[in-house]
């Protein structure tokens, strides 16, 4: 299995989003997907369809709540089905509680990897949207992945935030978890009519070279509907650039892997 953490401490850059196309679209070329929905905003569980997420008896908090307590869990218990060919590990706020237990909990930043490792022989990749936040959910998740994507939007520059973003991934990768690959800066929301986007992404292309992915997804409305309608961008408007971005976001990441076979990834340096 492997994992990849969408993750970007600024807030509405297309990580949820991502998480849901992108998984989906892996879903679609035959692969088990497992979307993990770690930010108690709870928006991956409502763009997938599950509007009351705090009615929703067992999401991530449960099961993170029974590693921490050292309570034998269930791990496939929670766990959604979507109609689209994933599975979701659903948040709701309870999440934000969990976030502050860690803080005097013994093995902090390995309770999601503790939950992940028991799902490993059963899905060929889990997605976790992260939270706009470096805080202890996102340690988590950078230290249950193999991999980090990291949505960027097309429309400020990203300097000091990408940085710091950075700089806790090389942490993450040094003290906790030297498994952990970048795969790359994904630019979202791409107004390819203003000159400002493309500056955007040739100052990323220049400053970060081929640590930022091929694929750009552009602005789309279409996209942000489908936020509310509980599908994705392949089921809502098929033929459309969106749809079309986030399947060659998709064979992008697929060949990253055929690339670098597992057991080599580990000593690929960031
Ligand atoms: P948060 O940090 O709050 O978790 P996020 O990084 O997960 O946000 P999303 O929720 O995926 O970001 O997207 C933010 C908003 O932008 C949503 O309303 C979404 O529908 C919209 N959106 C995402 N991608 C695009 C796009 N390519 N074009 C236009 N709108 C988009
Ligand atoms: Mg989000």
């Amino acid at each position: 299995m492997k994992t990849i953490a969408l993750a970007n401490q600024k807030g509405g850059v297309a990580k949820s989003t991502t998480a849901a196309n992108l998984g989906i679209g892996l879903a679609r070329h035959g692969k088990k997907v497992l979307l993990i929905d770690a930010d108690p905003q709870a928006n991956l569980t409502q763009m997938l369809g599950w509007q009351q997420p705090d009615d929703l008896p067992i999401t991530l908090s449960t099961q993170m709540e029974q590693i921490i307590m050292d309570e034998p869990f269930s791990p496939t218990a929670g766990i959604l089905s979507h109609s689209e060919g994933v599975h979701l590990l659903p948040a709701n706020i309870e999440l934000a509680s969990v976030e502050v237990t860690l803080v005097n909990t013994m093995s902090r930043e390995t309770i999601l990897r503790q939950y992940l490792s028991s799902l490993r022989n059963q899905y060929d990749y889990a997605l976790i949207d992260c939270s706009p936040s470096l805080g202890m959910i996102t340690i988590n998740a950078l230290t249950a992945a193999n991999s980090v994507v990291i949505p960027v939007q097309a429309h400020y520059l990203p300097a000091k935030g990408l940085e710091q973003l950075l700089r806790t991934i090389a942490k993450v990768k040094k003290q906790l978890n030297p498994q952990l690959n970048l795969d790359g800066i994904l630019l979202t929301m791409v107004d390819g009519r203003t000159n400002f986007a493309k500056e955007i992404g040739t100052l990323l292309r220049s400053t970060y070279g081929a640590k930022v992915l091929r694929t750009e997804i552009p602005q789309s409305v279409r996209l942000a509907e489908t936020s509310v309608e509980g599908k994705s961008i392949y089921a809502y408007e098929p033929h459309g650039k969106a749809a079309g971005a986030y399947e060659s976001l998709t064979k992008e990441v697929l060949s990253l892997d055929e690339r670098e076979p597992k057991k080599h990834r580990s000593d690929l340096t960031r």
